[in-house]
């Protein structure tokens, strides 16, 4: 009998599972070459057994770390008992969900989704239907350069950013782009035809910025002034991250929008998104008008509802070490010449370099930590909520190391 020839390199587990993607699956991610496979609190297991500290947290998903006990019984109990009945009937977690999130919000209704586009999709129809109801002319929309809202053809038609947009043009029509740091163009483009003006507080794949104070006031005036709805994005700088429960919070005092969508972190891990909105837009939608088969399920609103109380108890923390956190990274950034510059609030924090600074994910994964980077320079961190100054102070000499890689390689010394 014939036996067959044994190959004889062993392929890892890991090289096979990434392989077989490769072969299978669409591919539009470009993926680092990490095989995670479990996660307790602020760290995760790679299936090789290595650690690592996840100062990323699935972009901002994972904010309560990973197997957060509380999460972890809620899941398990309601996955026995009922996971989804769809929207024709009633269960007992969404109205509770709702009446949570308006007083955490501040906004009375809840439309629910499953992810951060969904959220803006729905967000677009209200300022479309809300425009219309007004005058058939009113139907544009002002958005900011260097934004993020998702990837359908609704959300990359008001992202300003050309890599998300150029392969899909024609885009919606009507939407008018705005430097994110222009106030006053921001004043001059919203008119009498502006049915919505859509911002993120700070813009997250923009490059952690904050727009500032001004930029709020101006948009929420003109939004009154023309009858347009004041829309805003809160899918990353939103549910905490702050320090705040959405950044609109961080003003003094708070200016509300009409419209906020919030995705991300709301779920802790499981999908959820959600449009927000006081009764005038809410208004601008009847039944019929917009829905979702999975938006709102029982298994997804007990555990947002769970996040949503375990966010009660961390918010002074996210503040507290989110405020450490920076001030290390400052003093770090202080002897590196290339670091312009550390931003953020709260536990949404980024770093940017004078230079594009990819490597530095690769860099910063043989040193055990999980980063991002966006916007070409910025070093992005959205580390759990849960993260404590210990791991922090881990991350400071992880990141020490990328940094002084980086300064030999562009000889560019630590000062
Ligand atoms: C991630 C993100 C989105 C899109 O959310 P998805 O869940 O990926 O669809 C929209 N807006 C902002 C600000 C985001 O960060």
């Amino acid at each position: 009998m014939e036996t067959a020839i044994e190959p004889q390199v062993e392929i890892s587990a890991a090289q096979q599972i990434m392989d077989l993607e490769r072969e299978y699956v669409l591919p539009t991610y470009a993926r680092y070459p990490l095989v995670l496979q479990r996660g307790k609190g602020c760290y995760v297991w790679d299936v090789d057994g290595n650690r690592y500290l996840d100062l990323l947290s699935g972009i901002g998903v994972n904010a309560l770390g990973h197997a957060h006990p509380r999460i972890v019984r809620v899941i398990r109990e309601q996955a026995g008992k009922l996971v989804h009945c769809s929207n024709l009937y009633y269960h007992e977690y969404q109205g509770k969900l709702a009446k949570r999130l308006s007083e955490i919000s501040g906004l009375q209704r809840t439309f629910f989704c499953n992810s951060g586009t969904e959220a803006t999709e729905g967000a677009l129809k209200i300022v479309k239907a809300y425009g219309k109801r007004i005058s058939p002319e009113k139907n544009e929309i002002v958005a900011l350069e260097s934004s993020f809202h998702g990837r359908s053809i609704g959300a990359i038609s008001i992202t300003g950013q050309p890599k998300y947009r150029q392969d899909f043009e024609p885009l919606l029509p009507g939407v008018k782009f705005v430097a994110r740091h222009d106030a006053d163009a921001l004043a001059a483009a919203i008119n009498e035809r502006t049915a919505g003006v859509v911002l993120e507080l700070i813009q997250g794949e923009g490059g952690i910025y904050p727009l500032g104070e001004r930029m709020t006031h101006v948009a929420r005036e003109a939004a009154d002034r023309h009858d347009a709805l004041l829309v805003l994005d809160e899918i990353q700088c939103g549910v905490g991250r702050p320090g705040t429960y959405f950044a609109y919070q961080l003003n003094d005092p708070v200016v509300l929008p009409d419209v906020m969508i919030a995705a991300k972190p709301l779920g802790a891990g499981i999908p959820m998104g959600v449009i927000m909105t006081n009764e005038k837009a809410a208004g601008a939608l009847g039944p019929g008008q917009h829905g979702s088969t999975f938006g709102g399920g029982v298994l997804a609103c007990r555990v947002a509802l769970e996040c949503v109380n375990i966010l009660e108890e961390l918010l002074p923390r996210i503040r507290t070490v989110g405020a450490y956190f920076r001030s290390q990274l400052e003093d770090l950034g202080r002897k590196f010449a290339f670091v312009k510059e550390v931003r953020g609030q709260g536990l949404m924090i980024g770093v940017e370099m004078d230079f594009p600074c990819k490597q530095f994910v690769n860099d910063a994964l043989a040193e055990g930590l999980l980063i991002n980077v966006t916007h070409e320079t910025v070093l992005r961190m959205l580390p759990p909520y849960i993260i404590t100054e210990r791991e922090v102070d881990r991350a400071i000499r992880g990141l020490r190391n990328v940094f002084r890689k980086a300064a030999k390689n562009h000889a560019k010394p630590a000062v």
